[in-house]
C-alpha cells in the first residue's frame, strides 16, 4: 500500500515566535505524512505588532534611500534570533544577517528583501525539525516575463524532493533566469505549497492558518456566519476573487493540475476539521456554498441606437481598454446599450482619455462612467438544481429595499453576480444569508 504523502504549510501567524514554532513542530510531528513543510515569515505576534515581510520591505526602502538602517535591520534580526533562543537551538544565522545587510545596502532589489522572512524562518524551521532545506531559489523558477515558470519548476522541484525524505521548503520566493530572486505576490507561502504538492504528488496539501477555513460570509459583515466543510476549486475560485481571504486566489492552480485536496487548517485548534477544498463534490446541504463581495467598483456605459446591427462594437469598446492595460469583470448589455465593470482603482487619472477614445472609435448616442457600486457572488454548486434560486436572491435582495443594478449568471449555473450600491453592501450580503442559511435551519 501507498503510504500517504503531504504537504503543510504554515502562515505567518502560525510562526510568529517560538511558541507557535513548537505547536506547528507538534502538528507535523504527530503525522509521519507530513514530510514536507512550507513555512512563511513570521507574523504578527499580537495585533499591535509587526509582519517581519512589512519590516523587511520598510528596511530595505530605508536603505535605498540611503538612510541608517542600523537600528531597523537589529529589530528585526532580533525576532529571528528571539525564536532560535528559546526554541534552544544551537543554530547560528548570523552570517546570513551580515549578507543580508550588505545586499540592502546594495539595492539586491526589494523581492529579495522580502524573501529573506521566509528563507530565515525556512532555516530554523528545518533545524528546529530536524528536516532537510531546500532553498527555494533553487526549485522554483520565474520566466523572464516575471510569470511563474511551472513546467521547469515542477521538474526540478519533483526531482529534488525524490532526494529528500522530509525537507523544509520557504515559501514566497524564486529565481529569475539571471538568478536574481522574485516574490510572488503578498501572500504567496500558499501559491509554494501548492507547487510543492504538486511536485511530489502529494494526497493532500494542508494549509495551516489561524482560522478553521472559510466561512460562509465575512464574518466583519455577517455575524457568525457557518464554516464551509467542503468547497470545490471553482466554487472558491469565485469566492475568493471576490474577496474571500483566508487562501492565496493563485494558489488553487498548481493543486487543481493534480487534482490534489488542499484542506484549510487551524494552528490554534488542530482536531477542527476546517474547510476541505476538493476538484468536484455532490451539492451540500445548503444550495449556496458561500457568498462573497467588493466594492470599489464602477460601471462604463455607452448607449447607442441600433448598436445591435453595427458589427465589431463591443470588440471596438474593448479595445480602448485593452490599450490602457485595463482587465474588466462583467459586461452586461442591452440591445442599444453596453457596459463595462471595472475596478475604480483602474481608471484613476484616465477616465476622460477612456471617454473620448471611447466617443472617437463608437460615435455613441452617450457615454457615462458610474461609481460607488458593490459586486457580490453568490456560489454555490448547489444551484444547478435548484430552480428558484436567483428568485430567492432577488427577493432577498428586494425585501431589505435594496435595488440590483447588474446582474450576471454564468452558464456553469455555479454563481449568479449581483452589482449594487456600495452603501447597500452589508443590507444586501446579510439579507442573502439570511435567506439560504439561517432560514435554512429554521
Ligand atoms: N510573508 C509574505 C507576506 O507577508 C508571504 C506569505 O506570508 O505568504 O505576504
Amino acid at each position: 500500500m501507498k503510504t500517504e504523502l503531504k504537504v503543510v504549510k504554515f502562515g505567518g501567524s502560525s510562526l510568529a515566535d517560538a511558541e507557535h514554532f513548537r505547536r506547528a513542530a507538534e502538528i507535523i510531528r504527530s503525522d509521519p505524512a507530513r514530510r514536507y513543510v512550507v513555512p512563511s515569515a513570521p507574523g504578527k505576534r499580537s495585533s499591535g505588532d509587526e509582519k517581519v515581510t512589512d519590516l523587511l520591505y520598510a528596511c530595505y526602502d530605508a536603505a535605498s534611500h540611503g538612510e541608517n538602517i542600523n537600528l531597523r535591520f537589529e529589530h528585526i534580526a532580533n525576532r529571528f534570533r528571539g525564536i532560535i533562543e528559546d526554541l534552544g537551538l544551537t543554530i547560528s544565522l548570523e552570517d546570513d544577517f551580515e549578507t543580508m545587510r550588505r545586499a540592502f545596502m546594495h539595492k539586491a532589489g526589494r523581492d529579495y528583501a522580502a524573501s529573506r522572512g521566509e528563507y530565515l524562518n525556512g532555516r530554523i524551521m528545518s533545524a528546529y525539525l530536524g528536516y532537510d532545506f531546500i532553498d527555494a531559489a533553487d526549485v522554483i523558477f520565474f520566466k523572464d516575463d516575471g510569470t511563474f515558470d511551472s513546467e521547469r519548476t515542477n521538474d526540478v522541484l519533483g526531482q529534488k524532493l525524490k532526494e529528500h525524505e522530509r525537507a523544509v521548503i520557504p515559501g514566497f520566493y524564486g529565481s529569475m533566469p539571471n538568478d536574481t530572486l522574485k516574490t510572488f505576490s503578498r501572500g504567496g507561502s500558499d501559491i509554494t505549497g501548492s507547487i510543492v504538492a504538486r511536485a511530489c504528488e502529494c494526497d493532500l496539501y494542508e494549509n495551516w492558518t489561524d482560522v478553521s477555513g472559510f466561512m460562509m460570509a465575512d464574518p466583519r459583515i455577517v455575524k457568525d456566519p457557518l464554516p464551509i466543510d467542503v468547497v470545490t476549486y471553482r466554487e472558491l475560485r469565485e469566492l475568493s476573487y471576490m474577496g474571500a481571504g483566508v487562501l492565496h486566489e493563485e494558489s488553487i492552480f498548481p493543486v487543481r493540475f493534480a487534482g490534489i485536496p488542499i484542506n484549510i487548517k487551524n494552528t490554534n485548534d488542530p482536531s477542527a476539521k476546517g474547510t476541505m477544498i476538493l476538484p468536484e463534490a455532490p451539492a451540500d446541504r445548503s444550495v449556496i456554498t458561500g457568498i462573497a463581495g467588493k466594492k470599489g467598483f464602477s460601471v462604463i456605459t455607452v448607449d447607442k441606437d441600433l448598436m445591435n446591427t453595427e458589427v465589431g462594437f463591443g470588440r471596438r469598446m474593448l479595445s480602448v481598454l485593452e490599450r490602457e492595460k485595463i482587465n474588466f469583470e462583467h459586461l452586461p448589455s442591452g440591445i442599444d446599450t453596453m457596459s463595462v465593470i471595472v475596478a475604480t482603482s483602474v481608471l484613476e487619472g484616465r477616465r476622460e482619455r477612456i471617454m473620448d477614445e471611447m466617443c472617437d472609435l463608437l460615435n455613441p448616442d452617450s457615454i457615462q462612467i458610474d461609481d460607488n457600486m458593490a459586486l457580490i457572488a453568490v456560489v454555490g454548486r448547489g444551484m444547478k438544481k435548484a430552480p428558484g434560486t436567483a428568485a430567492r436572491v432577488f427577493k432577498a435582495v428586494g425585501s431589505v429595499g435594496v435595488n440590483i443594478r447588474m446582474i450576471d449568471q454564468g452558464s456553469s449555473e455555479l454563481n449568479i453576480i449581483l452589482g449594487i450600491e456600495e452603501k447597500d453592501f452589508e443590507k444586501a450580503m446579510n439579507a442573502i444569508y439570511s435567506e439560504f442559511v439561517r432560514d435554512n435551519s429554521k
